[in-house]
């Protein structure tokens, strides 16, 4: 663990956090923190855990939140849909930027597509009954 403040490594303890969390306050500085400090979910009541669980249900689920408070209901958790809401509104743009990178294409390209599968456009294929009248 490194200080936020001045990036020092000694740390004396300092009591507990009402969460129950020990806190070190650093020897260089004072500053007092946990190792939950540099957490993106600080500041959260909830377990880290399940504030990522009930995010992630609504980005790959769509769920609503009434549904996923009452998920997490079943599940011994009770959580009101707005905090749902709140998780969901601050914690989608960070999910968003560290999913970035792993994106891929589900589609192959349209030439790639093309030259594997022998795929040709729709208008040069025969479709429905021939119109000819010819016999
Ligand atoms: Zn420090």
């Amino acid at each position: 663990m490194r200080c936020q403040r001045c990036e020092g490594r000694r740390f004396t303890k300092a009591g507990r956090d009402r969460a129950g969390r020990q806190i070190y306050q650093c020897e260089t500085c004072a500053r007092r923190q946990t190792d939950h400090s540099a957490s993106a979910f600080r500041g959260y009541r909830f377990p880290d855990d399940i504030t990522a669980l009930a995010v992630r249900w609504y980005l790959r689920f769509r769920l609503p939140y009434a549904d996923i408070a009452e998920l997490l209901a079943e599940r011994g958790v009770h959580v009101d849909a707005s905090t749902v809401y709140d998780w969901v509104q601050h914690f989608t743009p960070p999910y968003k930027d560290a999913a970035r990178p792993h994106r891929q294409r589900v589609v192959p390209s349209g030439r790639s597509m093309r030259r594997l599968s022998g795929w040709r456009p729709v208008g040069s294929m025969p479709i429905g009954p021939s119109t000819s009248t010819a016999r």
